[in-house]
Parts: structure tokens; C-alpha cells; sequence
């Protein structure tokens, strides 16, 4: 896998992947004794993902890559905390990563957590509170909308925040160097689907799925 993937190039082989998984018709890349020792000196990971830590949602399965692929940061509800953004930053500035996707997911925890505090006024457990905290302003006012509503709506927040709160990250997307993706996963069919993007990256024609 050539390392040197422009923003477009690493989103294409990630709507690859995940057709692959769709349809069955997973390669399992990169994941052999050869691609160990391929990679034992250095990593050049093409993408970051920011994803959910539900275990339904494994990024390099859902997209059919291998070692050395993705540099991953998962995290219930995959909020941008202060870690997380350093992380995010770890990636495009010292490994020069050209694409950050943001994948949320239908029925995830976080968020139906949040919503049940929000409508209940009930205190989450301990720190789980610090998840809350950061999914409640994206969700508050939602009302009785349906939980997939809620998930999209905090994707696309979670990369207004990431741009906004990063100075590195905003910088690579307005040098080109850089595109920011916001996507929802769907945990039967598998597929991945865009919700919207930042920097020089084309999510595709039609209704905005990957692959067929
Ligand atoms: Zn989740």
C-alpha cells in the first residue's frame, strides 16, 4: 500500500474496503508476517479514525485494512477531548496523515445515554458524566427525534468541533494536505455511509453510500 495517498486517494481506499466488507468479498490486507516486517521500522498510517469504542464497530474490519493502515482513536461517543485531539494531531502533523474520518453509528450507547439524561435528568455513573458532558450540546434539543437523527447530528458536530478546536487539523485542510470525513456506520448491513466533509475529499454521487 503506497503511503503517500492524497486526501481523495486514502477516502477511496477506505469506500473500498468497506464495500468489500458489505459484500462479503473481504481481502484481509496487510495483516500477514510480511506486512510486519514491512512496517517494524516506521508506520505511515493513511487515515485517522476517530471512531466510537463500541465493539460492533472494529475499525480495520469494517474497512477491510490491515497493520499499518489506519492510526485509530476510539472512544465512547468518540469525543474530541484534549487526548483525543492530541492524538488526531499526533497523526497529521508528526505522521503526516491526509484523512481524518469521524465514524459514529447507529445504536450507539453514548448518545442514547445522553439522550436518556437529558430527558430524565438522571447523573451518569462516574466518569462516563465526561462523555455526557461533551455529546449533551449536539443532541439537547432534539427532542423526541429518532436516535439515528441524534447520531448523525453528532457526528457532523464532532467535526465542526475537531476543525474548530484544532489549529493543526484546520491548517491541513486549508492547505489541501488534509480533508476531515464524517460518517455513520450501519451495523447490519456493515456499510459505511459519508455525512459530510471537510478539505480537498469527494464523498461520491448519489444517496452518499460507499461502494455498491
Ligand atoms: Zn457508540
Amino acid at each position: 500500500m503506497p503511503a503517500d495517498l492524497t486526501p481523495a486517494e486514502a477516502w477511496r481506499v477506505l469506500a473500498d474496503g468497506n464495500a468489500r466488507f458489505v459484500a462479503g468479498t473481504v481481502e484481509h490486507p496487510s495483516q500477514g508476517a510480511d506486512r510486519r516486517a514491512e512496517v517494524r521500522d516506521e508506520q505511515r498510517p493513511y487515515a485517522v479514525l476517530v471512531g466510537c469504542s463500541d465493539s460492533r464497530v472494529a475499525a480495520e474490519i469494517i474497512f477491510d485494512r490491515g497493520l499499518g493502515d489506519l492510526f485509530v482513536v476510539r472512544t465512547a461517543g468518540h469525543v474530541p477531548d484534549v487526548t483525543v485531539l492530541g492524538s488526531i494531531e499526533y497523526g497529521v502533523a508528526l505522521l503526516g496523515v491526509p484523512l481524518v474520518v469521524v465514524l459514529g453509528h447507529r445504536g450507539c450507547g453514548a448518545v442514547a445515554a445522553t439522550r436518556d439524561h437529558v430527558r430524565t435528568g438522571r447523573e451518569p455513573v462516574g466518569y462516563v458524566r465526561g462523555i455526557v458532558d461533551r455529546i449533551r450540546p449536539h443532541v439537547a434539543d432534539l427532542g423526541e427525534a429518532p436516535d439515528d437523527e441524534a447520531v448523525r447530528r453528532h457526528v457532523r458536530a464532532t467535526v465542526r468541533e475537531l476543525v474548530e478546536d484544532s489549529v493543526v487539523v484546520a491548517r491541513a485542510v486549508a492547505a489541501g494536505t488534509c480533508a476531515v470525513v464524517g460518517a455513520t456506520y450501519e451495523l447490519v448491513e456493515g456499510r459505511v455511509v459519508p455525512e459530510v466533509a471537510r478539505g480537498p475529499v469527494d464523498l461520491g454521487p448519489g444517496d452518499g453510500s460507499m461502494g455498491a
